[in-house]
């Protein structure tokens, strides 16, 4: 186990002063409404009052966005072993397999609580219906809407929350930063347009603000991913671990115009076939599973295929497969290239690898607890064990659904045990930031865009100790002049976090000098056994200058 100390540049992103702000309390704070955020929010005992907080639309999360299904044993043919053990030889050593197992043997129970919240899943002959996906051995991925999962179970999600009445959700409510008294976590300061900044002082808060793909020019996230909530709880001392583990999916819609929208994974399930420029059927060179390789390795044979073909994009094909069934199974996807002008049924669709899912995040245990008294976490925000150097997939909303429910029963247990207390805690109010420049002397899209590309090239699929020494030069020398600014915008804030996240991401993938899961160096191209452990990064305030 390694361990990394991080300077960032202030303990809250503003300053505040407790006799001008609003205070609220309640027993549970969940931040983030995405599927770990709200199987957390469910599980609280309803004699207990609620605050879910989003800083979007409740619909608009990565959760929402998910297409695939969710991995669970239902087959007869499979079982719990088997899909533990497809888990495991996709996260290459370090996966933690108490935590593997309790995850599948739970799938089934979580998969039926969803049905009985009202979610609608595919049937086939009246049982679920079950496809395959890389790297599962088995059919057992249960999908709704033929490839709008997430769209689905966020209904029904939301819907039952909704119908919930000790749960109260806040959307376009901004979580800028986590409260601490005495290294406890007692709340957030949120921000939202009607009511400016709000201290939500809470006896238990869960942190469930999902991934960080937006750190990458080419992404499957939506706007939200900016890392916000590895970023709050990693400044409020909270361990954070395996930064380096980004998985990127190989095939997204390449189109100039286009949003870089997912091409699920069910598509190669289904029988797709990726092709280079010139029609050549290419994973036979770099697999034996062919297209249902692992994600990584997916993702490096494109890539490389791009490189020696000089070709921007490969493609997938599926012009040999059925028309009812790629109308059955992927109206979404056929609708999306249909706005492009492509008939799935006759074109091949143009591809190629994006950032996808935030592997490492804030350390919880079992049970969800973070290393910050209570603070608990759930979902992508988080690194449970689960998913070793490379996630499978499906796997993780079923993660989001069985980590959130725990991080959920444990904060009620918690909640339900303390009595109740109606005073503000003093806390240490930030001083004046050094730089106060306002919000109109740094052009944040022109940061943001800069720092996304620059991540993409050299802390992207492949990476060096050159390409990254140079990106951790240039995202210090923007965080130099970003970081200590007082925003009062949204974006700002979001942009402070994706720097100090963006550093954590390049330390640790330094540190890391072998190629292991999503995690691939060239100048370290073999796996190193000896390095089969966690990269843990803790928050260094020992340095008074920038200890604000
Ligand atoms: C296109 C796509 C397809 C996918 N397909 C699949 C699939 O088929 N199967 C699978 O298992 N996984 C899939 N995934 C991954 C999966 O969707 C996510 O890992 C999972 O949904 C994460 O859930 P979550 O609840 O942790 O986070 P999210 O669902 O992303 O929710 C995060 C929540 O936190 C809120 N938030 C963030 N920051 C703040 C802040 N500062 N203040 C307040 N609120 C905040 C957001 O508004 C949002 O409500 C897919 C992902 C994408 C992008």
């Amino acid at each position: 186990m390694s361990l990394l100390r991080v300077t960032p540049k202030r303990r809250y992103l503003v300053r505040f002063d407790p006799k001008r702000i609003p205070h609220l309390f309640t027993d549970v704070l969940v931040i983030g409404a995405g599927v770990a955020g709200l199987r957390a929010a469910l599980a609280v005992d309803p004699s207990l009052n609620v605050v879910v907080a989003t800083k979007s639309r409740v619909d608009l999360s990565n959760s929402s966005w998910a297409q695939g299904g969710i991995a669970g044993v239902f087959d007869p043919v499979d079982d719990f072993a088997h899909h533990a053990a497809d888990t495991i030889v996709a996260g290459k050593g370090m996966c933690h397999p108490t935590v593997v197992n309790m995850v599948v043997q739970e799938a089934p129970q979580r998969i039926r609580e969803l049905i009985g919240m009202g979610a609608n899943f595919d049937l086939e002959g009246g049982d679920i219906a079950l496809t395959q996906e890389g790297g599962h051995s088995h059919r057992r991925i249960v999908h709704a809407l033929g490839d709008a999962t997430g769209k689905e179970i966020m209904r029904a999600m939301i819907a039952t929350a909704r119908n919930s009445p000790q749960i109260e959700i806040w959307d376009n409510t901004f979580t800028i930063d986590l409260l601490t008294h005495e290294g406890e976590c007692r709340g957030a300061l949120v921000w939202n347009p009607e009511h400016g900044k709000t201290f939500v002082w809470a006896k238990q808060t869960i942190l469930a603000t999902g991934g960080a793909g937006r750190l990458f020019r080419e992404t499957t996230n939506p706007a939200i991913a900016t890392a916000d909530g590895q970023a709050m709880a990693f400044r409020a001392g909270a361990f954070v671990r395996d930064m380096e583990f980004m998985q990127f999916h190989p095939t997204v819609l390449y189109i100039a115009g286009s949003s870089r929208h997912l091409i699920s994974e069910a598509v190669r399930g289904e029988g797709g076939v990726l092709r280079d420029c010139h029609g050549y059927r290419f994973m036979q060179d770099y697999s034996p599973q062919l297209e249902l390789a692992p994600r990584d390795e997916v993702s490096r044979a494109i890539t490389r295929q791009m490189e020696k073909t000089r070709h921007h994009c490969v493609y997938l094909d599926v012009t040999h497969l059925d028309r009812q069934l790629i109308a059955d199974r992927f109206p979404h996807i056929s609708k999306v290239c249909r706005d492009f002008g492509l008939d799935l049924t006759r074109d091949q669709i143009p591809v190629r690898p994006g950032a996808h899912y935030m592997i490492g995040g804030v350390t919880v245990d079992a049970q969800g607890q973070t290393s910050v008294p209570r603070l608990w976490a759930a979902g992508e925000a988080t690194s449970t064990g689960l998913h070793g150097a490379n996630r499978l997939a499906s796997n993780s909303l079923l993660e989001g659904l069985v980590f959130g429910l725990r991080a959920g029963q444990q904060a009620s247990d918690m909640a339900l045990a303390e009595p109740d207390r109606f005073s503000a805690l003093p806390l240490e109010s930030p001083p004046a930031a050094e730089n106060n420049a306002n919000d109109d002397a740094i052009n944040l899209d022109d940061v943001i865009n800069s720092l996304s590309s620059e991540m993409w090239r050299d802390c992207g699929i492949e990476r060096d100790a050159h390409g990254l020494e140079s990106a951790l030069g240039r995202v210090e020398f923007w965080d130099r002049y970003v970081g200590p600014v007082e925003f009062n915008q949204i974006k700002g804030w979001e942009l402070q976090n994706m720097l100090l996240v963006s550093q954590l991401i390049i330390r640790a993938a330094m540190m890391r000098t072998e190629t292991r899961g999503v995690h691939t160096r060239s100048d370290f191209p073999a796996t190193d056994p000896g390095q089969a452990s966690h990269i843990n990064l803790q928050v260094d305030w020992s340095e008074p200058a920038r200890a604000e």
